[in-house]
């Protein structure tokens, strides 16, 4: 394996973690090289208006957020790249990682944040109408269909969470759940099914949403007894779960059976002594761009940490 670059501290993923690890790393003074990855920005580039970043008094497109923070990384000093790591190697001191199935760089210290990405139901309209009323985050969109009726489907914990969130803003929410049970954990469950404003339909996959050019209804077939519905909602919330992008550093780090990095409580500290993980990537109950960025600081700091600690 040749390596073609080496660097002291290497960020994989331009998310708010990502981005802000850059920052805190460059301030540091450690030129930290951050590669971008397939989607610069990371899931905030497919959102549309974010109200609950604090800083932004007046609200922020999601995407124009994203390049706010490479600005403020790159003036900072980061080396920002365009370029997707396809291979890592954790085994040795040095950490090594290949960009774009090409080139390999060695870095002393690698902080990971390629986030997780939402999982969608794969249906036309869903895409058409993504931003426009279908999203996969509730707490991120609901407020914009206050006291409208949506829809969520979905039946684990992050659906039975953020049906109750959206029934405590939006006047009703219709609850599609594939099978005659939910995954969610009882007291979640219990909780949706107390709440008076969420109804469920039982044994219900979606068939459509429709709409032209926005969330108008959406159409749900019983898969017991085939019988058609139509719903008229304003929104179309996902809720079936994420998958981390975690995948090319498997062989070497410690992860749960969702594939979430498993970090040392209370730090980003990962099995491997000089790879950090942030963000998404390794955090599957809060999910916020705010909680991301956090985290980012603290992988830039426990990798500042750990240089200096090597060097002396
Ligand atoms: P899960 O994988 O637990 O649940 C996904 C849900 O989506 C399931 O009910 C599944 O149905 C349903 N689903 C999947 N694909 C489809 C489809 N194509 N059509 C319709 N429904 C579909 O994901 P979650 O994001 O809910 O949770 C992930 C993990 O995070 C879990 O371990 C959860 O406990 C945890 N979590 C914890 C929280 C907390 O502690 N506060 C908050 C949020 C998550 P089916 O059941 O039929 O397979």
């Amino acid at each position: 394996m040749e390596t073609n670059e080496k660097v002291q501290c290497l960020i994989i993923g331009s998310g708010p973690a990502g981005y802000t690890a850059a920052i805190y790393a460059s301030r540091a003074g450690l030129k930290p090289v951050l590669y971008q990855g397939i989607q610069p920005g990371g899931q905030l580039t497919i959102t549309t208006e974010v109200e609950n970043y604090p800083g932004y008094a007046d609200g922020v497109q999601g995407p124009d957020m994203m390049v706010d923070f490479e600005k403020q990384a790159a003036r900072m000093g980061a080396d920002i790249r365009f370029g997707v790591a396809t291979k890592v190697d954790f085994s040795g001191d040095v950490h090594k990682v290949q960009i774009d199935d090409d080139k390999w760089i060695e870095a002393d210290a690698v902080i990971l944040s390629t986030g997780a990405s939402a999982k969608w139901l794969g249906l036309e309209s869903e895409e058409r109408l993504n931003g426009y009323g279908v999203s996969a985050c509730a707490v991120c969109d609901g407020f914009f269909f206050k006291e409208k009726e949506v829809a969520i489907v979905g039946a684990g914990d992050t659906a039975a969470e953020e049906a109750l969130y959206l029934s405590k803003i939006c006047s009703k929410v219709h609850m599609i759940v594939r099978r005659d049970e939910m995954r969610a954990s009882k007291v979640m469950q219990n909780r949706v099914l107390k709440t008076p404003n969420i109804k469920i339909y039982w044994n219900c996959e979606t068939e459509e949403i429709l709409g032209d050019k926005k969330v108008e209804a959406v159409k749900i077939k019983n898969n017991k007894t085939n019988e058609i519905q139509e719903i008229p909602v304003s929104a179309f919330f996902v809720a079936i779960g994420h998958k981390p992008n975690s995948d090319i550093f498997k062989p070497f780090l410690e992860m749960d059976d969702a594939g979430y990095v498993k970090t040392k409580p209370g730090s980003t500290l990962t099995n491997i002594a000089g790879v950090f993980a942030a963000g998404d990537l390794q955090d599957k109950v809060y999910r916020q761009a705010v909680t991301a960025a956090g985290t980012g600081c603290m992988a830039a700091l426990d990798a500042e940490r750990y240089l200096g600690a090597k060097e002396s």
